[in-house]
Formats: structure tokens, C-alpha cells, sequence
């Protein structure tokens, strides 16, 4: 199965870069990345440690309804790629664990998919839960349960 993997739209990253506000009403918090553990949801990349970054709160989900979490991300502070590929970015594999759930068309957990996996199963994973055609799109998330990424069939 070819899958599509984005990271969140740059036209939201656009206004929060430019000071807008996050899922809480907020403007992002700015600080500097400690460590390797500081992924991006824009470009998928990890933030290099000492780098400026942008800490918000993020609800991946077009609107409001129950199932729609609210969670801290990180951002670049500046100008960085949007991630839209085929593949799952390579270091996903060290999230240990990672979770995955997918979602129905209304944005609802559909609970007979979720699971806590190695990050190296992920690709496997996605392609098990998105064989099921009334999954519209898989949240991947950190053992924190922050959102990392969408992916859905392309
Ligand atoms: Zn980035």
C-alpha cells in the first residue's frame, strides 16, 4: 500500500511563527532544544540541540468533538520543509514505544486499531490498520501520546 505522510499545514505554522495563537488561545512558548528528543511537526526532523523552538498546543483534528485531543507540540522557530512523502521519516524507528490508532470519517478513535508498537513496525502497522476502508487516517503518537504525525492512504 502506498501510504501519504505530512507533517501539520504550513499555513498554521506560518501564523504561529508569526505569533498567532496555538490550540489553547496562546501565543507558542520560545525556547532552545536540549537533546535529540525534539521532533518537528512541520518537517518531521528533529530539532538540533541549542536550536530555537516553539512549543504550542496542537489539536490535529479539523474540528471540535470528543475525540478531539489536545496535546503540546514542537516547531521550528524558523523556516523550515513540509514533510509530505511516501515513508515514514527514518528515525520514527527509535520511538520505543510508539503508539498508533486510526480514525474513522468522523475523527472518532476506532478502538479495535490501537496499539503501543515498536517505532521500527510502524510502516507495517499503518498499512495493517489502512487495509480496513473505513479507517479514514492513523494518528502516530509518542509514548507521551504527542501527536508526531497523520498518515493516510495516498
Ligand atoms: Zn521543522
Amino acid at each position: 500500500m502506498k501510504l501519504s505522510v505530512q507533517g501539520i499545514q504550513s499555513s498554521f505554522v506560518r501564523s504561529i511563527r508569526d505569533g498567532g495563537s496555538d490550540a489553547n488561545g496562546q501565543p507558542a512558548q520560545h525556547r532552545y532544544a536540549e537533546g535529540l528528543a525534539n521532533p518537528c511537526r512541520h518537517c518531521l526532523e528533529l530539532i538540533n540541540d541549542g536550536d530555537e523552538m516553539l512549543i504550542l498546543s496542537y489539536r490535529p483534528f479539523q474540528s471540535l468533538q470528543p475525540y478531539a485531543e489536545t496535546g503540546p507540540i514542537f516547531l521550528h522557530k524558523n523556516g523550515c520543509q513540509h514533510y509530505k512523502k511516501s515513508t515514514i521519516p527514518a528515525w520514527f524507528s527509535f520511538l520505543e514505544p510508539a503508539i498508533i490508532r486510526g480514525y474513522d470519517e468522523n475523527s472518532w478513535i476506532r478502538y479495535d486499531t490501537g496499539d503501543v508498537v515498536p517505532g521500527k513496525t510502524l510502516t507495517e502497522k499503518c498499512c495493517e490498520i489502512l487495509s480496513d476502508q473505513s479507517i479514514a487516517y492513523v494518528h502516530i503518537r509518542s509514548k507521551f501520546n504527542c501527536f508526531q504525525c497523520q498518515v493516510e492512504r495516498a
